[in-house]
């Protein structure tokens, strides 16, 4: 199979009616595909029954039904699984399916490695070196798919993988959009959520679609100043600007934004830190997730104490702002976003 084909997942279900058509087959065919890809979970062309093997033979042709390879696949005790994919180009990406009570959540990438540089993240390490493709977006969540029993769907997707989504909002919305189709894999917009550094204009556009996806805004500080420290692109954007873009997006959609704190120990874990936090959300309908930091090889920055987690959450808490603090998944196996990519490439890292 050549390796320059496009995957048959990044055309958009009226790219590949068309495509039907224009090799002389009925519109419907696509549908019919789509039903094998998404719902009948196939792995293959030829595995398409009631499609028309001249038209199978065309997709052979001119299209790849997988493009990555998966280099691992570990299963924590938990019931976390999570997939290394090694694309075509040998890049690698990662991506985790959770499983809580009926809910079977995937977290997903949108970018090889990533440009923003948070200090504590595993994925901002090695730089950004490209954006995914919509079929590569779509393949993590086939991967992940294929590993539920037959009488188990994804419920829940969350692009807190690698990478910056707003940053490759041109190949992720086509892939949300099939996410989201009846016919396709039909999860509803309420239930995918895009997490982001906070990229203003972006999150704008976002809310423009008007579409019912839940925003997660990274912030992990409340003032410029710290924050700037823990996310260097908050220099040229600023705690104020994000907050104004994020008020839009909830005024537009109708959608309660969450906001995620990566609690750093000594850095960002202060009563005063915490204080600050309550002062910025309090009064905005919002809600915030503290996230005890997981462990990144070759980083010193960790997670706090429990007891200090727990006061910074009560301060929060005291001061009318709705709090969480995230359920630790998969860590025997490394599913915190980044980590296996950079065990791959950095093997020899302290
Ligand atoms: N770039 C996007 C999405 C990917 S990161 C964003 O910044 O939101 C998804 C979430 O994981 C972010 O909230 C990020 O801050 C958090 N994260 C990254 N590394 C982490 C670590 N080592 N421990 C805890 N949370 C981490």
């Amino acid at each position: 199979m050549s390796t320059s084909l496009p995957l048959i997942t990044d055309l958009s279900r009226a790219e590949l009616a068309e495509w039907c058509t224009a090799r002389g087959h009925q519109a419907y065919r696509a549908d019919q595909i789509r039903r094998w890809i998404y719902g009948k979970r196939v792995n293959a062309f030829e595995e398409m029954h009631d499609v028309p093997a001249a038209l199978r033979e065309q997709m052979q042709q001119e299209f790849q039904f997988y493009s990555a390879t998966v280099t691992r696949h570990q299963v924590s005790r938990d019931g976390t699984e999570k997939l290394l994919l090694q694309l075509q180009d040998g890049e690698y990406t990662e991506c985790v399916m959770m499983r809580e009570d009926d809910r079977r959540t995937v977290c997903i990438s949108s970018q090889v490695g990533c440009a923003m540089g948070c200090v504590f993240c595993a994925s901002g390490l090695l730089g950004v070196k490209r954006n995914l493709s919509t079929g590569e977006i779509l393949e993590q969540i086939l991967r992940l798919d294929r590993l539920l029993p037959e009488t188990e769907r994804i419920t829940n997707v969350v692009l807190m993988g690698m990478g910056e989504p707003l940053a490759n909002l041109k190949n992720l919305l086509p892939a949300l959009t099939t996410l989201n189709e009846k016919g396709a894999l039909g999860i509803g917009a309420r239930r995918i959520t895009i997490s982001t550094v906070g990229l203003p204009d972006k999150i704008r556009e976002l809310a423009r679609l008007g579409i019912q996806y839940n925003l997660a805004i990274s912030l992990h500080a409340a003032t410029d100043a710290l924050r700037t420290e823990i996310v260097p692109v908050n220099k040229s954007i600023g705690v104020q600007e994000i907050m104004a873009a994020a008020d839009d997006y909830f005024e537009q959609t109708g959608r309660r934004v969450t906001y995620e704190y990566c609690l750093l120990g000594s850095v960002n874990d202060s009563d005063q830190n915490a204080r600050d936090l309550a002062q910025l959300l309090a009064h905005r309908n919002a809600h915030i997730n503290l996230i005890p930091m997981n462990p990144v090889q070759s980083l010193e920055l960790h997670a706090p104490t429990q007891p200090r987690s727990t006061q910074f959450a009560d301060i929060l808490r005291e001061r009318g702002v709705n709090v969480t603090i995230r359920k630790r998944k998969g860590a025997d196996i490394d599913a915190a976003c980044g980590q296996l990519r950079l065990k791959e490439e950095l093997p020899l890292a302290p």
